[in-house]
């Protein structure tokens, strides 16, 4: 039944978004992709698993302090089992059987004598007072139940809400006084981790280059930072206070039994309790892979789930316009569906789990309870004695199974773990580069050398390309879509990496340099709008905060934006709408080239700026932008002849390849020139 589906999550290309294949049900699957590309390869070995719950460890660095204060006072939770075990056998014996409390006679661990000597002289009711009183003290500092103080949230079983009280969790085994004051404690230790791994992992995310940000799922994203990151804080303690708890735990119930009743009790008997470890380990240790796959498989259909949610908000003019709303709403369904499925799954996995090790411990306490009675009935003990042995003998079952359940129960950590370490170790825009090694504003050129690049799904964009841009030029690259246009803009100011090959400015591999000085020396003004909503003003300080007025009024004129403005009512101080939606389409791409220039770059790329504007408006600002290129490297990714023809030298691509490169009357001239036919084509 719980056969491994082996579900192919390599990346066909052929198949877009919409065909990939969600529709697996199964909670066992390896992995479950989704729409996935960058963290597509999911599968965690045992190995691996371990390995990922070390580092996880690792992150009390967040908060040493406050991690090794909780340390020490954990000691005090297990003062109050190691008396409250022993008045059950005072009540039972001084009080309801009415023995005498012989001090000489009677069988108590040391540790009990304090106590007894000052119970020796009263009377039962006595007694009684004054054990209440030592329960009410240890009540009032400690708490006398293990289970102690902690968050009383309803908790959902679905990731997103367990996460949501995750993160602010806290908990004490103790009670009382100083259980408050740990719980206190481990919830600031709780926030610290999770803020500290949260601030980490989104720093990572917003190094991320083009390439990654294109091919994950915003909605994946969201899900790491808010959902996953909570989960690392149990590693820490799952994997520190229990396990040391457990054995001290076990060492001091161990030290009762032997003192108090070595006599009776064999090494056998010990040994019987102690079988639940390996039973426990048996019957777990295989289902953690299992676990864990669904706690993945959680995860990722979680993600999948905030995903389709965005995606569809994000375009919801457009699922509007088209008609989709159906459609989308069973899509959000569907997956909404597949992330409470397994989450039923889960449950099911746990209740079972649960019932095998209840069942493989019924014998042994069955045995245990039969044989206990039989030393009291055979005189060895008194029936006091029960209560404590029983008691004892419990706390030790207790603690066999903590530990054969201490790898199973962090799986769904480790599934957690995966999913935040992939996106810390992913190599970010900058790991490469030397932070030292400044970038001076372009003064000469940027060369191209046998530049190519390949996508991670293997479509290679770019293919040996050999380029001189020298300053004082604007510069068209022209070509058919999907030729590489935009890819090989892409790599002047270090969006992406060439796979292959060398940028240089003024002779200086960008590769290695600053990405700030990189950045600043390169405005790109995108193809699609992207406009803040905001104030026209704030948009353009964005670029540059020290913009001046009469600037700000220069580049919007040269953009053609004055006239527009003008006529909002608040002129440059209106505010957007979101992603500019005030303005009309050309009047974005307007702004959005103003906001380019007054960043004051010596690079200047436009990536196809003119598709929205009328031609005459596209004449003007091509005019304004042979001014603007004195001095500096315009780069414009055009399709209109009339804009194209004006530049001083034409890059024209195809498949990836620069099949010609000059000014637009040479290659025209030229018989057997690629740029001439497509142009030809063009206007045919
Ligand atoms: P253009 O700007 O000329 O239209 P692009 O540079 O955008 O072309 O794309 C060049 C090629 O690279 C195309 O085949 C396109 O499908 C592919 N491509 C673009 N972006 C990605 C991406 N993020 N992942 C994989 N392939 C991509
Ligand atoms: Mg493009």
């Amino acid at each position: 039944m719980m056969a491994e589906q082996h579900h192919d999550t390599s990346i066909d290309p052929t198949l877009n978004t919409t065909q990939r294949d969600y529709s697996v049900v199964s909670g066992f699957t390896s992995s479950q992709s989704f729409e996935d590309e960058v963290d597509a390869e999911t599968e965690i070995t045992n190995k691996e698993a371990f390995w990922l719950l070390t580092r996880g460890l690792f992150l009390i660095r967040y908060a040493r302090g406050l991690f090794f204060t909780k340390w020490g006072m954990s000691f005090f939770m297990v003062v109050p089992p190691l008396f409250l075990g022993w008045t059950g056998k005072i009540i039972v014996d001084h009080v309801i059987l009415a023995q005498p409390l012989d001090l000489e006679t009677v069988n108590f661990p040391p540790h009990m004598y304090w106590f007894l000597e000052l119970l020796v002289n009263m009377d039962r009711m006595e007694i009684v007072l004054a054990i209440t009183i030592l329960t009410l003290v240890l009540l009032f500092l400690i708490g006398t139940r293990v289970g102690g103080t902690g968050v009383e949230l309803n908790d959902g079983t679905d990731n997103a809400s367990r996460a949501e009280n995750q993160i602010s969790q806290g908990g004490s085994a103790a009670g009382g006084v100083f259980g408050m004051i740990e719980f206190w404690i481990d919830v600031r230790l709780t926030q610290r981790i999770v803020n500290g791994v949260r601030r980490n992992l989104f720093s990572r995310l917003l190094r991320s280059n083009m390439v990654t940000i294109d091919n994950q799922r915003v909605g994946d994203r969201l899900y790491r930072v808010l959902y996953d990151t909570p989960m690392l804080y149990t590693c820490v303690t799952e994997l520190t206070f229990s396990p040391f708890f457990v054995v001290v735990t076990t060492g001091l119930v161990l030290y009762q039994i032997s003192y108090t009743y070595g006599h009776l009790a064999e090494v056998s008997h010990i040994l019987i309790s102690a079988t639940l470890l390996p039973i426990v380990a048996i019957v777990s240790v295989p289902l953690s892979k299992y676990v864990r796959r669904i706690s993945q498989n959680m995860r990722a259909a979680g993600a999948a789930t905030t995903s389709a949610m965005e995606e569809t908000l994000d375009n919801i003019t457009a699922v509007q316009s088209l008609g989709g709303m159906q459609k989308e709403k069973e899509r959000f369904a569907r997956r909404s569906a597949h992330s409470y499925w397994r989450d039923r799954l889960n449950i099911i996995v746990w209740v079972g789990i649960g019932i095998v090790i209840a069942v493989a411990e019924w014998p042994i306490v069955f045995y245990m309870t039969w044989l206990v009675t039989n030393l009291v009935i055979d005189g060895h003990m008194t029936v006091g004695d029960f209560a404590a042995l029983f008691g004892l003998y419990t706390a030790l079952r207790g603690s066999f199974n903590a530990f054969g359940r201490l790898w199973i129960n962090l799986q769904d950590q480790a599934a957690a773990a995966r999913r935040i370490f992939f996106y810390i170790d992913y190599p970010t825009e900058e790991d490469h580069r030397d932070l030292q090694k400044r970038l001076a504003p372009v003064a000469k050129d940027i060369e191209l050398e046998d530049v190519s690049f390949t996508y991670p799904d293997g479509r290679q964009a770019l293919k040996s390309v050999n380029l001189h841009l020298p300053l004082n030029q604007v510069i068209a690259i022209v070509g058919p879509t999907g030729s590489g246009k935009t890819t090989l803009a892409y790599l002047l100011p270090g969006f992406i990496s060439p796979t292959s090959g060398t940028v240089r400015m003024d002779g200086t591999d960008v590769e290695d340099v600053n990405l700030e000085d990189l950045r600043s020396q390169v405005a790109y003004i995108f193809q699609e709008h992207l406009l803040f909503s905001e104030s026209i003003r704030a948009n353009l300080q964005i670029a540059n905060p020290d913009a001046t007025d009469e600037e700000m009024e220069r580049v919007l004129q040269i953009a053609g934006c004055s006239e527009f403005i003008s006529e909002l009512p608040d002129g440059i101080d209106t505010v957007l709408g979101r992603s500019g939606d005030t303005l009309s389409v050309g009047q974005q791409q307007r702004l959005c080239i103003a906001r380019g220039l007054i960043q004051n770059a010596k690079v200047i790329i436009l990536d196809e700026p003119t598709a929205a504007l009328d031609p005459q408006t596209e004449n003007v600002l091509v005019d304004s932008l042979r001014q603007v290129a004195e001095d500096r490297i315009v780069v414009i990714i055009a399709h209109r002849l009339s804009t194209i023809r004006k530049a001083d030298q034409i890059v024209f691509l195809e498949d990836g390849e620069v099949k010609d490169f000059g000014p637009h009357d040479e290659l025209m001239s030229r018989e057997n020139s690629p740029y001439r036919r497509y142009v030809d084509l063009q206007t045919v």
